[in-house]
């Protein structure tokens, strides 16, 4: 096998001779990320060496490379760890071991998987190659792929230094740095070819032919292939073309996503794999169609057929309504990239150009990423009934003369892996109540009617444990992350008795884009100190990165930080530098209410409600995005998802009527206690928004949607 399984094996048993015998069975595991999602997986590594693993972001490889040598023979001796080891090592196995799933009607079988496209994966806090929302979908989707044993491979890039990290002045001010990462030292192997070398595919851009090494991740049974051009066979441009995520110079992203699409696919048949379809995952990947056509061309079609023949193969899905989301660059800077393939296939740039425009004649127009993955493709869909008609009418112009109804993009909604994203009193409350193999069927309603008799104290007990548990973890974390800021001692000890484990806990973290309107928060600042100081506080939890070069979203950050001064606000508001994986996790499940304030219609979907909700946290949100079809007026809390083109209107209404919402509706009904110490009506309000949301928005039926409308064979 040419495909990297040998080289994922090799790489444990490389890690494991270093351990002692009886944990060899540990670093197996290490090197397929299956573990991140069963009960106990992580507390395997975890108790080998607690400090240690915090200090290596819970990477398990790292762990077992670092730990000492007395943390290692503690732990050889504990026989209830080798013993839970064993037992999840053989569920592992057992999964691992399952014939591929029947699709039917569909031409994925297990020797012709479907091939998932992506610029970014979050599949686990410890491999960082993902930005946001994009990566948190496309890891959940997998570890779903590989739970219902759908057949399916992912293609992404390796960035050696991902994302951009934040830190946050005294002043509220961002910076950003990267961290590199080595991929020696992650859950990955080096795909390696009969000759024991490096296999390597290559991709003329830029004039220059660049090569590029292929990493294998385990996520359960999907193998994850990660491209890396950072190779000695390439220069110094060409080395960098992999090093970030989303590079901010045009050129370079133009030549990212070349290298995903293009030698995407190479990589695949130089594994051997022969994909039935191509997802692509936003527009990042698009190019992948051509080099599909490329191939059909060498073998004889001519042009036309082998356009066909690629778009017979592709399905696209769009996550952007945010029109200048939608990335166009000038064609002579595609160009750049493309030429090669262009030529070969005949197309030219002018051909090339005429596929990637809303108007295929107007040659000033520039070439749109978008656009060209949907002339490229059979099928395409938006993430949410919303975006799905925010899409048709975006890119209506594209069919001219077809009604907007029957703009061929229909929508996928959006949904969340929730054995990912569990806390563990939740996902034990789950279990006992829901059945046995209850997340294998997490996709239908009748899974969570169980929900409905779930009694309140052990809800609330459940729900008490994990607030608790995220007041902690920002405890521990806040006195240092101030001082660190270069905070005033007294504000940095004020973290210490920051936020109670009793009191009601509203979370707002995301992108700190200009539409994610965070700002109606802190609108009226005095409205606001009142919340947080009243005789029924709540406490407010934020994180979030900002765009780089979004000096509005920066500069709204920073006016977030002016906000602290008082004590209440010291103890009452955390923010939490750095969003990511494990403190989404964190944060989803810990938070009563999980605010979302998108500017309508520009939420594509969102996923961080869906979350919080399976957590049994509430939703407070505008109706865009995937609230828009989830509220039934008793499973949240809602705000208008009318288009208003005065904005500053929108924003005065939004603002007071979340304060609204708050004060009269959300607040009241936290602190409304019965004899024992219950909020009934609170508790009756997250039953029904698990009952409701958690079949509806699970990425059990975001897949059984992909392969049962979007894969299906015409
Ligand atoms: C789920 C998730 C997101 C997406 O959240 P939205 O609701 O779309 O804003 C972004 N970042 C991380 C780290 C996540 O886990």
């Amino acid at each position: 096998m040419l495909d990297g399984r040998d080289d994922l094996a090799r790489a444990a048993e490389g890690l494991g001779a270093r351990l002692p015998p009886a944990l060899v069975v540990l670093a197996r595991i290490a090197y397929n990320y299956r573990w991140s999602w069963l009960p106990g997986g992580a507390e395997l590594f975890r108790d080998v060496d607690p400090e240690r693993w915090d200090q290596v972001h819970a990477n398990p490889v790292r762990l077992l490379e670092e730990a000492s040598a007395p943390a290692l023979a503690r732990a050889a001796a504990d026989t209830q760890l080798l013993e839970r080891t064993a037992r999840i090592a053989a569920l592992i196995d057992a999964d691992l071991q399952r014939a591929p799933a029947e699709v039917p009607d569909t031409p994925l079988i297990g020797e012709h998987p479907a091939a998932f496209f992506c610029a970014e994966y979050a599949v686990h806090a410890s491999l960082p190659i993902y930005s946001g929302g994009l990566g948190a979908l496309a890891g959940d989707l997998l570890k779903q792929a590989s739970d219902q044993a759908l057949p399916l491979v992912a293609v992404g890039l390796l960035y050696r230094q991902g994302y951009f990290r934040q830190r946050i002045d005294a002043g509220g001010w961002q910076h950003e740095y990267w961290v590199d990462t080595d991929p020696e030292r992650v859950p990955a192997a080096l795909i390696t070819g009969a000759d024991g070398r490096p296999l390597q595919i290559s991709v003329v851009l830029r004039d220059t032919q660049v090569h590029a090494q292929i990493w294998r991740v385990q996520v359960g049974r999907v193998p994850l292939l990660l491209l890396d051009s950072d190779v000695a066979e390439n220069d110094g441009v060409s080395r960098w073309i992999t090093a970030r995520l989303y590079v901010s110079d045009a050129e370079l992203r133009l030549a990212q996503y070349a290298l995903l699409g293009l030698g995407g696919v190479r990589a695949l048949h130089a594994l051997g794999i022969d994909p039935a379809l191509l997802h692509l995952n936003e527009g990042h990947a698009a190019f992948a169609a051509l080099e599909i056509a490329r191939e059909r061309m060498a073998e004889g079609d001519p042009l036309e057929l082998a356009l066909a023949g690629a778009r017979g193969r592709t399905v696209f899905t769009t996550h952007t309504p945010v029109p200048a989301g939608n990335e166009s660059y000038p064609l002579d800077q595609v160009a750049r990239s493309l030429q090669a393939v262009a030529d070969e296939l005949g197309l030219g740039v002018e051909g090339l150009g005429r596929l990637g425009r809303s108007h295929p004649d107007e040659t000033a127009e520039p070439f749109g990423v978008t656009q060209f993955a949907l002339r490229t493709s059979r099928r395409a869909n938006g993430v949410s009934r919303r975006h799905g008609a925010v899409a048709r009418e975006m890119w209506q112009e594209l069919w001219p003369g077809c009604p907007v109804d029957e703009v061929p993009i229909t929508h996928v909604t959006n949904g969340v892996h929730a054995a990912s994203w569990l806390g563990p009193e939740m996902r034990a409350l789950l279990d006992r109540h829901l059945g046995s193999g209850w997340l294998s069927r997490s996709a239908s309603p009748d899974t969570w009617s169980g929900g409905q008799s779930v009694p309140d104290a052990e809800l609330w007990a459940a729900r008490q444990a994990q607030r608790a548990r995220l007041v902690e973890h920002l405890r521990d974390h806040s006195v240092s992350g101030r001082l660190a800021r270069g905070d005033v001692i007294a504000y940095a000890e004020a973290a210490a008795a920051s936020l109670s484990p009793d009191t009601l806990t509203i979370g707002f973290a995301r992108r700190l884009a200009t539409y994610k309107r965070l700002r109606l928060l802190i609108a009226d600042r005095e409205r606001a100190r009142e919340l947080l100081r009243g005789d029924r506080p709540v406490q407010l939890v934020l994180a979030g990165k900002a765009h780089p070069r979004d000096e509005e979203a920066k500069r709204l950050l920073a006016e977030l930080f002016e906000l602290k001064s008082g004590r209440e606000v010291a103890e009452r508001v955390v923010f939490l530098d750095d969003y990511d994986l494990g403190a989404a996790a964190l944060l989803v499940q810990g938070c009563d209410v999980w605010v979302n304030l998108p500017r309508p219609p520009l939420e594509a979907s969102g996923t961080s409600g869906m979350k919080s909700a399976v957590n049994g946290g509430l939703h407070l949100s505008v109706l865009d995005g995937w609230w828009a079809e989830a509220y039934d007026g008793r499973n949240g809390w809602a705000l208008s998802g009318d288009v208003d083109p005065d904005h500053a209107a929108q924003d005065a209404r939004d603002g007071a009527e979340l304060q609204r919402l708050l004060t009269e509706e959300v607040i009241p009904s936290f602190h409304e206690r019965d004899g024992d110490g219950l909020p009934r009506a609170w508790l009756e309000r997250v039953r029904r928004s698990l009952c409701t949301l958690g079949p509806a928005f699970s990425a059990g039926r975001m897949l059984d949607d992909y392969a049962g409308r979007i894969y299906r064979a015409d």
